[in-house]
């Protein structure tokens, strides 16, 4: 018997067990072929099963329309910053700069063309995301960040756009329903929600692509991505395993709606914790409060208890609470395969210190 934790970490993340166990089944024997996960080839038809069933999980989970492809590839979200760039980006790119990923992917789009910022948060550490800008209508797309990671910020629901719309999705993605077709690219590292690092999705609208003058090479190109249904060289096979079984775990729970519901839950709990808590505050502006990245201080006044209070949580099993150095304080991931549970545990835990100080 392992240890008993609350895992809390902002990424790679909690994945469910069931994806862990099969997972190890795997590695020892993959579809009854008595092959290692790790030494089957990818051009059989045991592991096409896997490709195709992972990509219509996709399609059933976030009910992907016909016009959008799903492929999975490698390179972190951030290689993304750049195929972004390099297959929409002509003229000109707007960017809302909601973090450090956030200014990242601008950053990249700036290499390589005219990219800006629409608006920014950085005047109160990106801890709010801004309203009521003007998109001009003839960019070539602007560029979100739905789930601002390190502040724990997001944008809950899909934006109208009077341009094409791209969304890194890597920390908030199959936690909420998402209208796909709102979007020409939706992409995202596996590794916040679904799976383990090393591969990243990418759900793009077909017709979008192809609209840039820019020699593209192969491996950047989504077409050839697309084409060859996410094997043009060798995919990452486990990690793509691994993924699978997470989303077959979504799908054995309810679908991403009841996953939603959870996750509302969840964060209400945490949140209403540190509104009640005297000993704690909040770090992000209350409307745009993150249900996935949950990030608090101590209480002006209380700085000094922070190391004691990061002891006494895991002294009590808690992993993986400390923010994001550029935050400070503490940050609580809540994705789809942390329970309520774990997060009772640690509002028990702030509980407790709280009457300790007090
Ligand atoms: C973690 C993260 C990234 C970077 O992902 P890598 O896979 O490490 O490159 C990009 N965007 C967001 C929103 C993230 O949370």
């Amino acid at each position: 018997m392992s240890k008993k934790v609350h895992v809390f970490n902002a990424g790679p993340c909690l994945l469910p067990q069931v994806a862990i166990d099969n997972a190890i089944a795997a590695l020892k024997d993959f579809s009854g072929t008595g092959v290692s996960v790790l030494s089957i080839s990818h051009r059989t038809k045991e592991w096409d099963a896997v490709m195709d069933e992972c990509r219509a999980l996709w399609r059933e989970l976030l009910n992907i329309p016909d016009t959008h492809e799903v492929v999975f590839l490698a390179g972190g979200a951030s290689l993304q910053f750049l195929y972004v760039a390099m297959n929409y980006l002509e003229k000109k790119a707007a960017y809302l700069d909601t973090g450090v990923w956030a200014h990242k992917a601008l950053v990249e789009a700036q290499g390589l063309g005219e990219a800006y910022a629409i608006a920014c948060s950085q005047d109160k550490n990106y801890s709010y995301i801004p309203k009521g800008f003007e998109i001009p209508s003839d960019l070539d797309y602007l560029h979100i960040t739905t789930n601002n990671t390190i502040y724990g910020t997001e944008i809950k629901e899909d934006m109208d756009c009077p341009c094409p719309l791209i969304a890194d999705m890597s920390s908030d993605i199959m936690s909420r329903p998402v209208d796909v077709s709102k979007y020409d690219l939706i992409y995202g590292g596996a590794q916040k929600n679904v799976g383990p690092a090393g591969v990243v999705f990418a759900i793009i609208r077909k017709e979008s692509l192809g609209r840039v003058s820019r020699h593209l090479p192969t491996m950047l190109d989504y077409r050839t991505h697309i084409d060859k249904l996410s094997m043009f060289n060798t995919p990452p096979v486990f990690n793509i395993f691994v993924m699978n079984e997470t989303l077959k775990w979504i799908k054995s729970v309810g679908g991403v709606a009841a996953i939603q519901k959870v996750n509302r839950q969840k964060a209400e709990l945490l949140y209403s914790e540190i509104d009640r808590n005297s000993l704690f505050v909040g770090t992000a502006a209350v409307e745009d409060r993150s249900l996935m990245n949950v990030c608090f201080v101590m209480a002006p006044g209380y700085e000094a208890l922070q190391d004691e209070f990061m002891a006494f949580a895991k002294e009590r099993g808690m992993v993986g609470i400390k923010g994001h150095r550029s935050v400070g304080g503490f940050r609580a991931s809540l994705y789809n395969a942390c329970s309520v549970e774990d997060v009772q545990a640690l509002v028990d835990c702030m509980q407790e210190f709280e009457k300790l100080k007090k």
